[in-house]
């Protein structure tokens, strides 16, 4: 028995109060809950200031916020404060790493990505693969849209210092089975990054336990802010960085020929950082640690089963993720024949339904999978069995419109 209700829940969200809208574009970007509101004007009115160390009492305030802010995303994470470095995004976590390693890696060292990544977990490394002749191996994917860790062997070589891959798919769902990626990892002493955007909005993480090194993901999809995200680091790793961005407040003393830097968390933050930003995540993180996640899980699944049965049965639908729910997350993709996804979404979203189209910044994946672009439900807690049945109406109705 749960006391989890979705219709109890999408009322402490205060943008899902639209008549008419379903908002299932979740995986792009979640609403937030009046908890972060709350948080972000209470900071911006109450304690709005730098985190410069001056000792004033709004200075104070602001980094008083800042700390509990970190303190509230690593125990979403179950590691240490040192160990959480704000930046903006997922897509500025990963950029920091690889911009980072530009000065730890070079042509003899190895990079292994995988076919299912987004851009932003293949571009940097692509960038430093030119920059500095570091090697890119690719983990292939299976016909339904997993990591093939068969041939984890035969891509992680010994010549790999880092395997950098997603934890769940933002197109397929596909959970990655981190355990075998982590012992492969370590039979040839490489390191570990995923990359969690889509994971960490669905439910508190044991980093530690999962056994990565380094761990990248969004605030806005994990019910908080825009422009504010997290990079994990375990502590060795994040000493061993080099700074990525350099500037203000991330040093321990400069000349005008030189600069040595501060211990991480902040060598790793330069200039003033996204306060506000960190203040709405570690509200969201309070907020979620707060919730049944067991329960919510179980609610997720059923609207992803039932998505993927409705969608299944429909005429000329192709699913692009596996159609079992073990470790998959609640996103589901499909491409219908003779029907492109944008105008498949725009119609869709004259009833209300919003959902994304397009390759959703993951074209190779499209590619292999044998489909230019797709249109994508994804789901959040909020989310309602009854949402999904008028989707799978709606988009029955479109298609026949649109094929006609
Ligand atoms: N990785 C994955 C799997 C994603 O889904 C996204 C967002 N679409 C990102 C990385 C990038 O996140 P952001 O745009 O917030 O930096």
């Amino acid at each position: 028995p749960s006391d989890f209700d979705p219709r109890v829940a999408r009322r402490q969200f205060p943008g899902l109060a639209e008549p008419g809208l379903h908002y299932l574009d979740n995986a792009a970007t979640a609403q937030v809950p009046e908890a972060v509101l709350d948080a972000l004007r209470r900071f911006e009115v109450e304690a709005r200031g730098n985190v410069h160390g001056t000792p004033h009492r709004r200075s104070l305030a602001a980094q008083a916020a800042y700390d509990a802010a970190r303190a509230a995303v690593a125990a979403y994470l179950n590691v240490a404060p040192r160990e959480v470095v704000f930046t903006y995004g997922a897509t500025s976590a990963i950029n920091l790493v690889a911009d980072s390693l530009a000065d730890r890696l070079g042509p003899a060292d190895r990079v292994v990505v995988s076919w299912l990544e987004h851009h932003s977990n293949l571009l940097p490394w692509q960038k430093l693969a030119r920059r500095r002749g570091v090697r890119l191996g690719a983990l292939p994917v299976t016909a339904e849209g997993r990591l093939d860790l068969a041939r984890l062997g035969e891509v992680v070589r010994p010549d790999t210092r880092l395997v950098a891959v997603t934890h769940c798919s933002n197109v397929t769902g596909a959970e990655t089975d981190v355990a075998a990626v982590v012992e492969a990892a370590r039979a040839v002493g490489a390191l570990v990054l995923l990359d969690g955007a889509q994971r960490a909005p669905h439910g508190p993480l044991d980093l530690p336990g999962l056994g990565a090194d380094l761990y990248a993901f969004s605030g806005h999809k994990t019910y908080g802010p825009t422009g504010i995200g997290v990079l994990w680091g375990r502590s060795e790793v994040l000493d061993w960085l080099p700074p990525f961005m350099v500037g203000g407040q991330m040093i321990r003393s400069v000349t005008m020929d030189e600069a040595s830097f501060a211990d991480p968390p902040r060598r790793f933050e330069a200039g003033t950082p996204p306060i506000a930003g960190a203040v709405g995540l570690g509200a969201a993180a309070d907020w979620a640690l707060g919730l049944d996640w067991p329960a919510i899980r179980a609610h997720e699944r059923r609207l992803t089963a039932r998505a993927i049965a409705g969608l299944r049965a429909l005429p000329g639908v192709r699913l692009l993720g596996p159609l079992d729910l073990e470790r998959r997350g609640p996103v589901v993709s499909f491409v219908a024949e003779g029907v492109d996804s944008l105008g498949l979404c725009r119609r869709l979203d004259r009833d209300g339904f919003a959902l994304r189209s397009g390759h959703h910044c993951a074209q190779p994946l499209h590619a292999v999978l044998g489909a230019s672009s797709s249109a994508r439900a994804s789901f959040a807690l909020y989310n309602e069995e009854s949402e999904v049945d008028g989707l799978l109406l709606a988009v029955e109705r479109a298609l026949v419109e649109l094929r006609a």
